[in-house]
């Protein structure tokens, strides 16, 4: 009982003390802090929506398309700056945000771009403190922003049973072959014609840690802008929250369907059950997440939701679902698919009311949201509807467009082996006066759900995390089980040590088990977050609060005790070599072996052979 309340005063908290927090440097952990506050006192414990309605707002819609020559990324970066800054058309009408976007944007341009900049601290921006900022880091308000939510139905305690059933789905298998193999060709491909790319992880890596520590100032400085360009900020503590704000939203521009682009967070808030429970149609128009939807699953995948299906499920689905379609289509082919899903989502596209995206990425320096697809749904989504609102969590902001653009090309890579993906679209603002399209109002949902909590502590790396799926894609536990074996809406890696952190290590601590600590997913991840050490850490918590089973922990118990003392180990290793070579009987594997049915359940124990390691490591020593 003592442990259930101590797990789950940590959950509510986020972290207790440990080492990790107690080396942070005090500076980080007081500029962690007041994004905390910051939250809070935006939220309050209710849904805030502020708008400044500055003079006529303001707006831009860039699609950048596919940019396989790097002097046109180049040339197109300029044409985006040039498009995408409010700051500098407020500086020019003597406006902006507070001043804020004069300053920041004077000293952004060159941070990541060269390498010889990467890493710079714009100390000078730190001094250009909003009174919103100041107001919130002196307040001692209230903090509700450590409160976690989770929505979508939990499976992860049966980590174990779903793997298993999933080893067992021969459909499941091969669709996991198909895609799996893939992914991993065009992603070694892309980093192969890029020579510089390690360097360029290192500078994701400083972006990301950047704006981390200075959180506050970018979350002020990137609200002051959105609402500058004539958008508004709705500041969510939890997913509640979010679900509210969305659903006001949509209530005020009357809408009966929304159009969505893929979304995780929208998974993590379980938007479309919110929607729907409240008479309100969401229509899912990546390609993927249309199938799923239909099919009223979840994504097995982060960035490919459908993967763990083959063709003949989508056409199983569309036939089943499609009544209204000719019965002798043929789907031979996979354009098959795609010209089905166009007939069906073209018109839903016109008719909705309001389209629902995520956001790759916001900028603080322009106030500008980014979305990277492949199809072309998330700019249908986001523009022509009347209303847009962007999902985002905390961690997605970056300082500047040259920082967004470092990323969107780690990001391309990582994800598809793409040297760019081909729409990357820059929302900032509605739609102007004069413009020819666009949205009448612009919305951003900022969400917390439980991010802060891991601010000062081992996990805090993780919020470096730009989506990017290769972790689960180099995983060979992922590779077999699938994204649903997983239990909640982030698998993979990246999802072992993220779901704990959000929903709590008495639910998911089968996750961070999960991984045979072979390393590929830290050496693939282009923002170099350390995933087995912190799945190490989330272990260490398991154990020292009594939540991994009996047995586990006295057999680990019983080998501590004997590693730590090397006679003894030496001796027991000995005993046990002998012992397994005399049961053997000149068979190669033991097929199960008494006290070790867990491991022999799945495979066989090959017998050891000649000696124990410590014997065969002084017998070469002496041949040296
Ligand atoms: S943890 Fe790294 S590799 Fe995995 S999704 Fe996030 S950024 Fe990509």
């Amino acid at each position: 009982m003592r442990h259930k309340e101590r797990d789950i005063a940590f959950h509510l908290e986020g972290s207790e003390p440990n080492q990790a927090h107690n080396v942070m440097p005090a500076r980080r952990r007081r500029v962690l802090q007041k994004a905390r506050e910051i939250l809070s006192a935006r939220t309050d414990g209710k849904v805030v929506t502020r708008h400044q309605g500055r003079g006529g707002g303001g707006g831009d819609q860039h699609t950048l398309v596919d940019g396989k020559d790097p002097g046109r990324i180049a040339n197109a970066e300029e044409d985006i700056r040039r498009q995408v800054a409010p700051p500098a058309r407020q500086a020019r009408r003597g406006g902006g945000a507070g001043g804020q976007s004069r300053d920041i944007h004077a000293k952004t341009p060159a941070m990541v771009s060269s390498p010889k900049c990467v890493g710079q601290v714009r100390k000078g921006d730190r001094r250009a403190q909003t009174p919103m900022t100041r107001r919130a880091s002196c307040a001692r308000m209230r903090c509700t922003s450590n409160r976690v939510t989770a929505v979508v139905q939990i499976t992860s305690p049966q980590f174990k049973e779903n793997a298993a059933r999933a080893i067992g789905d021969a459909g499941l298998q091969k669709a996991l072959g198909k895609a799996k193999g893939a992914f991993l060709q065009r992603r070694g491909d892309a980093v192969a014609r890029l020579p510089e790319f390690e360097q360029l992880r290192d500078i994701g890596r400083d972006i990301k840690n950047h704006t981390l520590a200075n959180l506050d100032f970018y979350l002020e400085t990137y609200a002051a802008n959105v609402e500058a360009a004539g958008g508004k900020v709705h500041w969510c503590s939890t997913a509640e929250e979010a679900r509210a704000a969305v659903l006001e939203i949509c209530r005020n521009a009357g809408a009966k369907t929304v159009t969505k682009g893929k979304s995780m967070i929208s998974e993590e808030l379980g938007i479309n059950d919110h929607l729907e429970a409240h008479g309100i149609e969401p229509v899912e128009t990546d390609l993927g997440e249309y199938i799923i939807q239909l099919r009223r699953e979840h994504p097995s995948h982060i960035i490919a939701p459908a993967f763990h299906l083959n063709r003949e499920d989508w056409e199983k689905s569309f036939r089943e679902m499609h009544t209204d379609l000719p019965k002798d289509r043929v789907f031979s082919e996979r354009r098959d698919i795609l010209t089905e899903a166009r007939t069906k989502l073209r018109h839903r596209f016109l008719a909705s009311d309001v389209g629902i995206t995520g956001a790759n990425f916001l900028i603080a320096e322009s106030g500008s949201s980014v979305i990277v697809t492949n199809e072309g749904n998330g700019d249908l989504t986001q523009t022509l509807p009347r209303v847009h609102i962007a999902l985002a969590s905390i961690e997605k902001m970056v300082p500047t467009l040259n920082d967004a653009c470092a990323l969107l090309r780690l990001l391309a890579r990582s994800a598809t082996g793409q040297d760019f993906s081909v729409y990357t679209t820059f929302s900032t603002g509605g739609r102007r006066p004069g413009d020819l399209d666009g949205p009448e109002e612009y919305h951003v949902v900022l969400i917390d759900n439980g991010r802060s909590n891991m601010f000062g502590t081992e996990f805090q790396e993780m919020l470096r995390c730009i989506r990017c799926a290769a972790c689960m894609n180099h995983c060979p536990v992922y590779g077999v089980t699938g994204g649903h074996a997983y239990g909640w809406v982030y698998p993979g890696p990246m999802g072992s040590v993220l779901t704990p952190t959000l929903i709590g290590v008495d639910k998911a601590g089968h996750l961070p088990n999960a991984s045979t600590f072979c390393g590929r997913c830290e050496s693939v991840c282009p923002v170099k977050i350390p995933l087995p050490k912190m799945m190490r850490h989330w272990r260490e918590r398991e154990f020292e609060r009594h939540l991994s089973p009996v047995a586990v922990r006295r057999n680990l118990g019983l080998w501590a005790y004997v590693a730590q003392r090397p006679a003894l180990y030496r001796m027991a290793t000995k005993l046990a070599v002998g012992a397994l070579g005399m049961l053997a009987q000149g068979k190669g594997a033991f097929r199960s072996l008494p006290l070790a049915g867990g491991w022999t359940q799945g495979r066989d124990l090959p017998v050891p052979e000649g000696g124990t390691f410590m014997d065969r490591y002084a017998k070469t020593k002496r041949g040296a």
